[in-house]
């Protein structure tokens, strides 16, 4: 939705602009409601505080202006605003089935602190934090299925427990090697695969998640039919 307005208390400035389309604290795609302006030409800054009609809460966002950068609008010309940022900003959590939750609950925490980093700018951080949430995934899994070895697959190295213990024909065992190779690209100071990014590593992580749920489901679907 854009905006056309005349800046109370700055009567030559008038701005377009467009208003975020998601609540940075309740993630809700929304029409916010334009509360107050606030222009400080000294820094080409416009601050706007937006409430949203989702939640029922108020968030500021900021934008900037150029001077070259304007629009024609009804006979009048209208600074054209560039958006910045709006705070506070509440990360949108990841849901995990239960059965991933009772398998690992620490990947579910440690992958949501990766997503929260990642909200709050932190992106050099959360690259580390997701390949940590696949360590604790796939070694997870690979206790549940080979119980017996628990303590051995706690201190064996991630890619050697992926080759050891997860059949070769399993998708799973494709899904976590790349996702261990990408995840390894996020911590290590030269990256192998320059055209793969932390979307391509949550992409396969998120594949991985999905393929162990139906391993997981399946597994107690067989436990119902053995009773
Ligand atoms: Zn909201």
């Amino acid at each position: 939705m854009k905006q056309y307005l005349m800046l109370r208390g700055n009567s030559n400035l008038r701005i377009a602009c467009e208003c975020p389309k998601i609540c940075p604290i309740c993630n809700n795609n929304i029409s916010p409601i334009n509360e107050f302006e606030k222009a400080n030409i000294d820094i080409n800054l416009v601050s706007i505080l937006f409430t949203c009609p989702a939640c029922g809460k108020s968030f500021l966002t900021h934008y900037n202006y150029e001077k070259y950068k304007v629009e024609s609008y009804k006979e009048h010309s209208y600074y054209s605003l560039t958006l910045l940022e709006s705070f506070p900003v509440k990360p949108k959590e990841a849901i995990f089935e239960e059965c991933i939750h009772n398998l690992s609950p620490t990947f579910c925490n440690i992958y949501n602190q990766a997503v929260a980093s990642e909200t709050y700018g932190l992106d050099q951080l959360s690259g580390i934090g997701y390949r940590k949430a696949i360590e604790f995934l796939i070694k997870d899994f690979c206790i549940y299925k080979h119980p017996n070895d628990e303590e051995k697959i706690k201190s064996t190295l991630l890619g050697q427990v992926i080759i050891t213990y997860i059949d070769e024909t399993s998708k799973i065992r494709t899904l976590a090697k790349v996702s261990v190779w990408l995840g390894n690209d996020e911590t290590h100071y030269i990256k192998k695969f320059d055209d793969k990014d932390i979307n391509d590593l949550k992409r396969f992580i998120r594949a991985t998640v999905s393929y162990i749920t139906y391993e997981l489901v399946s597994d107690e679907a067989e436990d119902l039919l053995n009773t």
